[in-house]
């Protein structure tokens, strides 16, 4: 099952005489998050005010552009999709005319029973104009009979099953909302008046807000010219995504109420004393195997050395030479310093491995350095299965974990040695005792029931030329 990833990056700002300006830098720290579309929705007496386009924030946005986004109000996206589902018409926030006025939606997550409730709603004449789950909450909140936008949104909460955190915009105010369980984070802040609320801590930081809290999972926060207030929370039990402390947030940031950084160092030590080995080097690749590279070195004794060196201007596509460079997509992004790793017996550290392409090929590219012996440790245990909840992983079938024990990855990739760190070391590294973590992608146990694809999903509606 294939479905349509929705890793994304979410704003909200209320109560900010430049709300667009903000919101614009806040997605600037969120563009690890999703980097093929960025929009931002503001509002002034005229009502809503909208300016998507696909690609980086950067690209989408020019000075001329944010002048004109003008209000106290604004919510912004940042999207990160699989083939298939990248048209303009997806780029969110996601518009609709609603009762005279206006309502924009932006929604990190993914919806498990989205395409359940989209057959129900076109049973009954609903038309979608794009392929993206978030347009099936705006559907729910038209269809409702329910007096107030805020009872019929927390309506079509509750019907939702999987993952989001959203923010809405209506002229009127702002949402903000996380799933019962939480699975995507969503952080409060405050700039003097203003609301602020964020996928990351590292946006607020941004913008020199003050972090308040996170935004509890299950809970609808509202925002209007009365105030700040709590409006619902529903409850579930709290599965976070841990995959956001391994790999997707930024180090910088706060999730979950956790420093990414400290947890991500902490699996590196944890994994140090899970798998010990002799050697003169750790070294990470980067940019994200670095903490955990740091805190494997420090338990371990052995010296840290940044032996791989990444190119930062790298972008989605080169133009190959005809005659074929061995591993040039690598390559071009990942080099071994030579002089550093010849003769010297390495561990290679990661946080993941999910095809188990880069591995082998930065494996091999450190034999051709040099190495005298290449070691690989992975910051989290195999992954065995996809996720339906956000992170934009490939079908079961791609994942190398899925079909091979590790004997047999580490022949494929060819490692002296190779360790993962267990399931109980990441609970240990992060402090989870209570089961408040999603781990499904490593231990096959998905704790909201993912119901079956519908043929009749497609990820095309019409071509767009
Ligand atoms: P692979 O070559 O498929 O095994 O990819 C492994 C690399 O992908 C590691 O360096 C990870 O940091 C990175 N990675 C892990 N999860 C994701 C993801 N969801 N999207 C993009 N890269 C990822």
């Amino acid at each position: 099952m294939r479905e349509l990833k929705e890793a994304c990056g979410i704003v909200g700002i209320h109560g900010h005489p430049e709300a667009a300006n903000l919101a614009y830098l806040a997605l600037y720290a969120l563009q690890h998050r999703g980097q093929e579309s960025a929009g931002i929705v503001s509002c002034d007496q005229r009502g809503l005010l909208v300016h998507r386009g696909m690609g980086l924030v950067a690209d989408v946005f020019t000075e001329e552009i944010l002048r004109r986004l003008t209000g106290q109000c604004a919510i912004g996206h940042v999207r990160y999709s699989t083939a298939g589902g990248s048209f303009l018409r997806n780029a969110q926030p996601f518009v609709v005319g609603y009762r005279g006025g206006g309502l924009a939606i932006a929604h990190n997550g993914n919806l498990v029973n989205a395409h359940l409730i989209k057959k129900d709603l076109e049973a009954r004449g609903s038309l979608f104009q794009s392929t993206i789950d978030t347009e099936v909450i705006v559907h729910l909140i038209a269809a409702s009979p329910l007096p107030t936008l805020r009872e019929r949104l927390v309506e079509a909460l509750s019907q939702l099953r999987g993952s989001f955190s959203l923010v809405l915009l209506t002229e009127k105010g702002l949402f903000a909302a996380r799933d019962p369980q939480g699975f995507r984070p969503l952080v409060l802040g405050r700039r003097q008046d203003a609301i602020v609320v964020a996928s990351e801590s590292c946006a607020l930081d941004l913008i020199e807000a003050e972090m308040v809290r996170e935004v509890e999972p299950g809970e609808v926060l509202e925002v209007d010219e009365k105030g700040l207030r709590g409006i619902k929370t529903f409850k579930g039990p709290r599965r976070q995504c841990v995959f956001e402390l391994i790999y997707f947030a930024r180090p910088d940031s706060t999730v979950f109420s956790r420093n990414v950084y400290e947890a991500r160092k902490e699996m590196g030590r944890v994994l140090a004393r899970e798998h010990p080995v002799s050697a003169d080097m750790v070294v990470p690749i980067p940019d994200s195997g670095v903490p955990a590279a740091i805190g494997y070195a420090q338990e371990s004794g052995i010296p840290f050395e940044m032996a791989l060196v990444r190119n930062h201007y790298v972008g989605r596509t080169f133009i190959e030479p005809e005659e074929r460079i061995r591993h040039f997509g690598v390559k071009v992004k990942l080099n071994p310093v030579k002089g550093s790793v010849r003769g010297k017996r390495v561990v290679l550290v990661d946080d993941s491995i999910v095809r188990g392409t880069t591995s082998r090929k930065l494996l091999n590219m450190m034999r051709q350095a040099g190495a005298s012996e290449v070691h690989q440790r992975l910051s989290s245990p195999p992954m065995i299965g996809p996720c339906y909840y956000g992170i934009d992983t490939p079908t079961r079938a791609e994942l190398i974990a899925s079909s091979l024990g590790v004997e047999e990855i580490r022949q494929h990739i060819g490692a002296d040695s190779l360790g993962y760190l267990s399931v109980e070391g990441v609970r240990k590294a992060i402090g989870d005792t209570g089961d408040e973590f999603c781990m499904a992608c490593f231990t096959d146990q998905y704790p909201v029931a993912i119901p079956e694809e519908s043929p009749a999903r497609q990820l095309t509606l019409f071509q767009e030329m």
